[in-house]
């Protein structure tokens, strides 16, 4: 919903590891610039295993995104050592993420081979091939479930229709292999088809992975909204990351019940880099901007998107990883100047 004027949002943030603590800056600089009514709560990633919740996050930083249902999340470093659960399936489990999405659009200015790329993959987060069901039925020969479930499609495609709506999107392709995957593939279009139902003024389509990566490569101003299983959507969403630039300016936002959201950059805590000034923000920027959008703050989100877009646009301070010399302050410095 849409948030009265005046009133201060809290929201967590994980600065997280490597450059994280520099973009993080980056990011609550530029919020502050442009008055954005959010007051973040840092948590950190601990140093020992957190026997409650059986990895390196602690239960009062999970309880912190519990309680303010938003937050914005650096790149964590996957911690060495065994006994403990990975950073990303504690979040994933603990806050019940069960959808990530990642907006894709073309930036003005930063060429690559395609442009006018504006769409967006909504991929199911907690089923399919990652259900982690693997095992060995005789020697030479091993097997793993694919789950696919009617409660966990309707709600990730619920959420697909429900953001096309919100967000003034045309269309929602649901991605499959129905003709081969007849039950599994078969039971997530079913579901999505359903839903469409819903919302008559939402085009739906259906399109095969296969086709669908085609249509990416050859000409992918095709799509607006994708949802799909988890396994394409994994692919997918990282084809789609390639298409306008990589890493360093892709965001994402995780979903989980009752509209918490966790936006994270898809980048990790490039360690080669860190420390020395020369991260770029965009990614997180961006994922930032998602989360506002998600809030309601859609004034706010367009301010600073389009601040982005100017600065890397104009060309003067841009980041190494984008072919320039700017620092991550210098580009930061900028971006608020635009705003
Ligand atoms: P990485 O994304 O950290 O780095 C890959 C390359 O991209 C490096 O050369 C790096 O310098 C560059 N890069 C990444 N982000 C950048 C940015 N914002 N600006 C400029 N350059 C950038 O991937 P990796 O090296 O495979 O992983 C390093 C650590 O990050 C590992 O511990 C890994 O587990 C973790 N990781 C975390 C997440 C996450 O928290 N979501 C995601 C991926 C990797």
């Amino acid at each position: 919903g849409s948030i009265a004027s005046g009133e201060t949002i809290r929201a967590t943030l994980f600065p997280g590891d490597g450059i994280g603590p520099e973009i993080a800056d980056s990011v609550k600089q530029v919020f502050r610039a442009a008055d954005v009514p959010i007051d973040w709560e840092e948590q950190y990633v601990g140093t020992e295993i957190d026997p409650r919740t059986g990895s390196f996050l602690t239960w009062e930083s999970l309880e912190s995104v519990r309680k303010n249902g938003i937050g914005l999340k650096g790149p964590m470093a996957t911690p060495i050592g065994k006994g403990h659960r990975s950073l990303n399936l504690t979040l994933r489990k603990e806050l019940g993420l069960y959808a990530n999405v990642r907006p894709c659009y073309s930036l003005p200015g930063y060429k690559t081979k395609y442009d006018g790329v504006n769409l967006v993959t909504i991929r199911e987060n907690t089923e399919g091939e990652y259900s982690g069901l693997e095992h060995q039925v005789v020697r030479g020969v091993v097997e793993s479930l694919k789950i696919i479930t009617r409660q966990a499609s309707s709600r990730v495609a619920e959420y697909a229709f429900h953001y096309a709506k919100t967000h003034g999107r045309q269309r929602v392709s649901a991605i499959h292999k129905a003709n081969i995957m007849k039950k599994t593939d078969g039971l997530f279009l079913q579901c999505c088809r359903e839903v469409a139902e819903k919302y008559p003024e939402i085009q739906y389509e259906e399109v095969i992975i296969d086709n669908c990566c085609m249509m990416l490569v050859k000409n992918p101003t095709l799509f607006d909204v994708l949802v799909m299983p988890n396994l394409y959507g994994d692919i997918i969403s990282d084809l789609c990351a390639g298409l306008v630039g990589g890493l360093g300016l892709t965001p994402s936002c995780n979903i989980g019940e009752s509209g918490l959201a966790l936006a994270e950059a898809v980048h990790g805590s490039a360690p080669d880099i860190a420390g020395k000034n020369l991260a770029n923000p965009t990614a997180l920027l961006l994922s930032g901007v998602t989360m506002l959008r998600h809030l309601g703050l859609q004034e706010k989100a367009d301010q600073i998107h389009n601040a982005i877009l100017k600065t890397i646009e104009e060309g003067k301070y841009r980041t190494r990883d984008l072919g320039g010399t700017a620092s991550t302050t210098e580009y930061t410095n900028a971006v608020c100047d635009h705003l």
